[in-house]
């Protein structure tokens, strides 16, 4: 099958990235999200993100009309799946928001089309078990800012078929990622030896081992890191990195996952980082 159309459904910040990057590898895009408002801004930011590309030399000025015109933007799923060959779900990190879509994209999509999900912690097995076509879910995790960040996960469910695997690995290289293969285990790879190295860091800060900004530099200069874990934690947000935690305690049953109690202290405080202002460090 030609999988010329690709449906991607959330135009948030990994949306419109995964809408970004797909447009500019040829593919015809429909972006969807809930209001026409979010979906102008989010092409307000692939147009903004292409001008920095051009700049870089990575995009050819004369490419980036053409680029926008791959991208059409609805608030209407039911029509937006009528046409497409693949879909990529990136809308909020919730099991029953996802739920609902699976099941709409499951009832409005070709039979034979696959359904990835960009979830960063959500069981791709339990997401596909919700459809009727569980050997067509698959997950395809790319890395925030997707149009620069090279990896994607590629998650196999239980059920995942080898073909669904095969067609979106193929899918992740053409639009120019490397993407690695993993299980379907709490947290895949990256954030399953990412969030511990943050959480540990944070326990450092509880127990007064340094200060912030020096176990920072700690990995920053003695393990080459381009950015320290409690630098990188305000950067994600302190809610996502709690949030990832429980799901790695929960889903590995390991009390070596347990959150940081400092980190669920800052969560509760609203201190989440660089989205409210204030984390580890204070931003204007
Ligand atoms: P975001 O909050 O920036 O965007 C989510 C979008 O989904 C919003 O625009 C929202 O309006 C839309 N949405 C909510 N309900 C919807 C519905 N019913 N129909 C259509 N759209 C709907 O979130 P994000 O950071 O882009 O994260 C999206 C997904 O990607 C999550 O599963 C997250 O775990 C994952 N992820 C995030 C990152 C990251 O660094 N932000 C990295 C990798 C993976």
């Amino acid at each position: 099958m030609n999988l010329q159309n690709v449906l991607v459904v959330g135009a948030g910040t990994m949306g419109n990235g995964i809408a970004h990057v797909f447009a500019q590898s040829g593919f015809a895009v429909t972006l969807v999200d809930v209001n026409e408002n979010v979906l102008s801004k989010a092409v307000a930011t692939i147009s903004k993100n292409l001008d920095r590309q051009i700049k870089k030399g990575i995009v050819a000025a004369e490419d980036k009309e053409a680029i926008l015109q791959r991208i059409q933007t609805s608030t209407d799923l039911t029509a937006a799946a009528a046409n497409a060959h693949f879909a990529i779900e990136a809308v909020v990190e919730s099991f029953d928001v996802k739920k609902q879509i699976f099941q709409t994209l499951d009832h409005h999509l070709a039979p034979e089309v696959i359904i990835a999900t960009n979830t960063s912690s959500i069981s791709i097995t339990e997401l596909a078990a919700t459809t009727q076509r569980p050997d067509k879910v698959i997950g395809m995790h790319f890395f925030n800012p997707v149009p620069v960040m090279k990896l994607c996960e590629i998650v196999r469910g239980l059920a995942t078929s080898d073909a669904t695997y095969n067609t979106t690995f193929q899918l992740a290289q053409q639009v120019g990622k490397t993407p690695v293969t993993v299980q379907d285990y709490p947290g895949f790879v990256s954030n399953r030896i990412l969030m511990p190295m943050i959480n540990e860091a944070i326990y450092c800060v509880m127990e007064g081992v340094a200060s912030v900004e020096d176990i920072d530099t700690v990995m920053k200069l003695g393990m080459n890191h381009p950015m320290g874990p409690l630098t990188l934690a305000d950067f994600i947000g302190l809610d996502v990195c709690l949030s990832i935690m429980e799901v790695l305690h929960k889903g590995l049953g390991d009390d070596k996952y347990r959150p940081c109690p400092l980190l669920r202290k800052m969560v509760a405080a609203g201190h989440l980082g660089r989205k409210t202002g204030k984390g580890f460090y204070t931003y204007e």
